[in-house]
Order: C-alpha cells, then sequence, then structure tokens
C-alpha cells in the first residue's frame, strides 16, 4: 500500500473537513435536514441517566422508529426494573460492554457483525427465587456490573437478557445497545444499561409519535441515536487522513485517499473525484471489500460490476466518491458467493466508519448509488443527508 499513497503533493487541493458539527447544524436549521441531530437532547438524557432518571432512547425521528426504555444500569432497583418490565411485558434487557461480555462468558448469538447481539439470559446463581422477580432481576443486573463478578457467578438461563454493545459504541454500529452503552458512559456512569422496548397499551410496539407522547407523557427526555453520535462527535474522531495520490484509473482521474481507524488500525480508501467538499447530491458509492469480486473479477456476485459501474458513473458525473471499506477483522474474506452484495450501504450506516470518512472528506448531502435503498438511521449525526438512492446499471 505504501507504492500506491506516495504523497505528491496534492493534499492541499483535498476538500478540508467539516470544520465543526455547528456548522453542520446551521446547514441543517437552513431546512435541509428533517431531522437534525440534537445535542442539546443527547445532554439532557445523559444528565437524567446521571441523576437515575429514565430516558427514551428512539432509533431515529421516522415515523417508523421503535424506542426503548432505558436506565443506566447501575441505578436498576427492584422499583425501576418493574417499570422496566411492566412497560415491556415482562422483557428487561441489558445492555454491556463486549469487554464485560467476554468476562461474563457471553457470546452473542449473531454471526454477523452488522446484526445486534443478544446473549444467552442471565441469573445470578445466588438469588433465592427462580429469578423472575424484579428483586432477582435488579440483583443479577447489579451482580453482572459488579467488577468482582464473574462468570461463575451467574447461570445462562433466567430472565435478564444482555446484549452485546460494539467495542467502538456507536461510532462503530449506529444501533439502540450502542447508544445505551454510550449514553450511560456520556453520564458518568459505568457503561452499561437497563432498557426495555416501549409497548402501547394494546401489546403494539411503539412507534414514532406514539413514543414521543409516551415520553411526553410520563416526562422522560427523548433521545436518538443519532443525537448520541452527535455528542460523541463533538469530541471524538475514529477515523483519520493519512495519506493521498493522485490516482489515474481506466475510469478517469481520481485522487486516493488514505484513512485509519484510529482504535482498531485498519485501513480504508476513498476515492474522490472532483470537488465534493460541501456540495448537494454529491454521488457516494460504499463498497465493502470483497477480494473475489473486486480482485479476481468473480462473477458468483454483484461486486466487481458494482464497482466498476459506481467508477464509471462517478467519472462520467465529474465529481463523487468510493469508499472502499477494507474487511479487516470484521469477518471472513469474502470470496465464495454472497447474498448481500451491496452490503456496503448498510456498513456505512453500521459501521459508522464510512460515515466518518465521508464527513472528514467535507460532504454533507449524498446520492447513493445502490441497487438496494434503505432506511439508514443515524446518519444525520455525522451531518450526512441522503438525498436519494442512483441504481447502479448493467
Ligand atoms: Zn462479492
Amino acid at each position: 500500500m505504501a507504492c500506491v499513497f506516495q504523497r505528491d503533493g496534492a493534499a492541499h487541493r483535498l476538500p478540508r473537513r467539516v470544520a465543526t458539527l455547528v456548522a453542520a447544524a446551521a446547514d441543517h436549521s437552513r431546512g435541509q435536514l428533517m431531522s437534525t441531530p440534537d445535542v442539546a437532547s443527547a445532554r439532557a438524557a445523559a444528565e437524567a441517566l446521571q441523576n437515575g432518571g429514565f430516558v427514551v432512547l428512539a432509533e431515529s425521528n421516522d415515523d417508523g422508529a421503535e424506542g426503548n426504555l432505558m436506565l443506566a444500569a447501575q441505578f436498576a432497583t427492584p422499583a425501576a426494573v418493574n417499570v422496566l418490565a411492566a412497560n415491556a411485558n415482562g422483557l428487561v434487557r441489558l445492555c454491556l460492554t463486549d469487554e464485560r461480555c467476554q468476562t461474563l462468558g457471553l457470546s452473542a448469538h449473531a454471526v454477523d457483525e452488522r446484526e445486534w447481539q443478544p446473549t444467552a439470559p442471565i441469573s445470578l446463581r445466588e438469588v433465592a427465587g427462580t429469578g423472575a422477580s424484579a428483586e432477582d432481576r435488579a440483583r443479577t443486573i447489579q451482580g453482572a456490573i459488579d467488577p468482582s463478578r464473574q462468570r461463575d457467578d451467574f447461570a445462562q438461563s433466567g430472565y435478564v437478557f444482555p446484549l452485546r454493545a460494539r467495542p467502538e459504541g456507536v461510532l462503530r454500529r449506529a444501533g439502540r445497545t450502542e447508544a445505551a452503552v454510550d449514553l450511560a458512559r456520556l453520564a458518568g456512569c459505568l457503561p452499561a444499561a437497563a432498557m426495555s422496548l416501549v409497548m402501547n397499551e394494546d401489546g403494539s410496539v411503539a412507534h414514532g409519535q406514539e413514543l414521543a407522547a409516551f415520553a411526553s407523557t410520563h416526562g422522560y427526555p427523548l433521545v436518538t441515536v443519532a443525537d448520541v453520535i452527535a455528542l460523541r462527535r463533538l469530541s471524538e474522531k475514529l477515523v483519520e487522513r493519512v495519506t493521498s495520490a493522485r490516482l489515474p484509473t481506466d475510469h478517469g482521474e481520481f485522487v486516493a485517499v488514505g484513512f485509519r481507524e484510529t482504535l482498531t488500525g485498519a485501513h480504508h480508501i476513498a476515492l474522490v473525484c472532483g470537488e465534493v467538499e460541501g456540495g448537494d447530491d454529491v454521488l457516494v458509492r460504499v463498497h465493502a471489500e470483497c477480494m473475489g469480486g473486486d480482485v479476481f473479477h468473480s462473477v458468483a456476485c454483484t461486486c466487481a460490476r458494482d464497482l466498476q459501474h459506481s467508477l464509471d458513473a462517478i467519472a462520467a458525473e465529474g465529481r463523487g466518491v468510493v469508499v472502499y471499506l477494507v474487511a479487516g477483522d470484521r469477518g471472513p474474506v469474502r470470496l465464495t458467493r454472497h447474498e448481500e452484495a451491496d452490503a456496503g450501504a448498510a456498513q456505512m450506516a453500521e459501521y459508522g466508519i464510512g460515515a466518518q470518512i465521508l464527513a472528514e472528506l467535507g460532504l454533507t448531502s449524498i446520492r447513493l448509488l445502490s441497487n438496494h435503498p434503505r432506511t439508514l438511521t443515524g446518519l444525520d449525526g455525522f451531518g450526512l443527508r441522503v438525498t436519494g438512492f442512483v441504481p447502479i446499471g448493467d
């Protein structure tokens, strides 16, 4: 890689990073965004958690968004667990860091790192009853976050259902598990949260306005995953630009910009065409590495075709970015046929890394090259707005 990315003096022509989130927020206030990530909401939620209060954590501001009632796990008293259980027809989740899950011997069922990661339920062995009562569950939760407790103290059965959060939290995966743990940490509490899904009285899952009404009725702060991302992003940066080089290709002229993840050391590449900083509707492809397709041009998946056509489309438009996410330690090398050829867009949302790279390049308004349009939650926390999807042609 070193030979490709020699510095060539072109760096001064590269777009500068968006100065601050404040600048992005100013754009939003001019009506560019339907929903604005709200750092103030995240701060209010953190303050409530710090005081042992409940918070409603929504996946987004969308009408179809679900949400959880949560509190910092260290404040999960029997009375608080009773509130959580009553709200969700009984099921109480415990969001734990990856490190704590490992200590407790809890492995997630899901193989796919992008999915949420429930583990086996747990119960503190020394509780006298079945483990089902609010008191028993509160004791199990307190045990699970007590550093002096080890895996042998727990049975892997019971009524407390842990969820594993990714090591880098909501900046790695824009999910509620990660947001809950991050918010507890940001509140100065132990990085763990007890939560339950917000339900309507008729037993259906509450969405959108129903969530907002629930929060309002009970006086709970309402916070979204994007709000939590915005708060973290104010003080943290998970990717850094390490090098750049001119890259003339069969498709056209690009500047290859190398990025490094500060926590994992993984390297990724952005191929930038034209002036993209601050532009409207910049054409973007987020491509997940597929060695079989990208390097050997396997026809068992559409990766090679998608990548080549994306480069063509961006070069033809004279402006755009291909973010090439290297698999690194996030999964096996993709050589065999795989169903989700278009995983890049999903990765941008769920790993957050692709979104940070785009934000670092100064992008704010993007059209995504993808044959699988989908709702991408949490991106507004990175100051990014998806204005449309562009199919990748044959
Ligand atoms: Zn492939």
